[in-house]
C-alpha cells in the first residue's frame, strides 16, 4: 500500500484511476491542475505521484521541473498515445516512468511498485538480484554466477533498464525512449543487436533463452529462469 496523488484534469480518467488504486487499498488524493497538484505534493509527501502532462494551467514538462526543484518523489507521466517526443522529455526532465492512455489498474500499480521498489533499493544502496544475475546500478556493474559480465555502456543501460521492470514486457519503442533516447524512428535493428550481444553475455541464445524472453512483435522482458 503506497499513498500516491493523482495529477488529472479529466475527470473520468482521474476517477476511474482513484477508483482503481483505493480498491486495491492504497490512499490515494486527487488534483485536477498542476498547482494544485504542486500543492498537495508540498503539503501530503506522497510516495508516488501520477502526473498527465495534458494539464489546463501548466504545461506538463514545466511542472515536471517544478516538483523536482522541490521533491524527490517518483513521478509516473501519463501520456496520450503516440508522443515519443514528448515521453522523452518527461524522462529527461525528471520523470521516473510513464504510462500510455489507455491503461489499466494492473499496470499502473505495477510501475508504482517498481519505481517504489528502486527508491527503496537506492536508499539502500541495494543491486538488483534476479536468480543469478545481480546487478549493481551505483557501481555500474553485473555479475552472473558471481562472474563480471564485461558490458558495454548500452549493453548495460539496456540490461538494468529491464531488471528495473523485471517480469515485465519491454516494448521496442520503451527500450528506445529509455536506453537509446530516442523517439520512435525504427530502431529495431540496434536493440537487436544489443539484445542479441547481451544474450551472448548471459550464455543463452534466442531459441533456447534463460533471462531475455522475446515476445514476438511486442517486446522483451527479463525474467528468473529458475522461478518456474
Ligand atoms: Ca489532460
Amino acid at each position: 500500500m503506497a499513498s500516491i496523488l493523482v495529477v488529472e484534469d479529466d475527470d473520468a480518467i482521474r476517477d476511474a484511476v482513484r477508483r482503481g488504486l483505493t480498491e486495491r487499498g492504497h490512499a490515494v488524493a486527487t488534483a485536477a491542475t498542476g498547482l494544485a497538484g504542486l500543492e498537495r505534493i508540498l503539503a501530503d509527501r506522497p510516495q508516488a505521484v501520477l502526473l498527465d502532462l495534458g494539464l489546463p494551467d501548466v504545461d506538463g514538462l514545466t511542472l515536471i521541473g517544478m516538483i523536482r526543484a522541490a521533491s524527490t518523489v517518483p513521478v509516473i507521466v501519463i501520456t496520450a498515445q503516440d508522443d515519443d517526443p514528448t515521453m522523452v522529455k518527461a524522462l529527461d526532465s525528471g520523470a521516473d516512468d510513464y504510462v500510455v492512455k489507455p491503461f489499466g489498474t494492473n499496470q499502473v500499480e505495477a510501475r508504482i511498485r517498481a519505481v517504489l521498489r528502486r527508491g527503496d533499493r537506492a536508499l539502500a544502496h541495494e543491486p538488483i538480484r534476479i536468480g543469478e544475475l545481480v546487478i549493481d546500478e551505483g557501481a555500474r556493474t553485473a555479475t552472473l554466477a558471481g562472474r563480471r559480465l564485461e558490458l558495454a555502456r548500452r549493453e548495460f543501460d539496456l540490461l538494468l533498464a529491464l531488471a528495473q521492470r523485471q517480469g515485465q514486457v519491454m516494448t521496442k519503442r520503451e527500450i528506445l525512449a529509455e536506453v537509446w533516447q530516442q523517439a520512435y524512428g525504427g530502431g529495431d535493428r540496434s536493440i537487436d543487436v544489443h539484445l542479441s550481444w547481451l544474450r551472448r553475455k548471459l550464455g543463452e541464445t534466442a531459441a533456447e533463452p534463460r533471462y531475455l524472453i522475446s515476445v514476438r512483435g511486442v517486446g522483451v522482458r527479463l525474467v528468473d529462469p529458475d522461478a518456474g
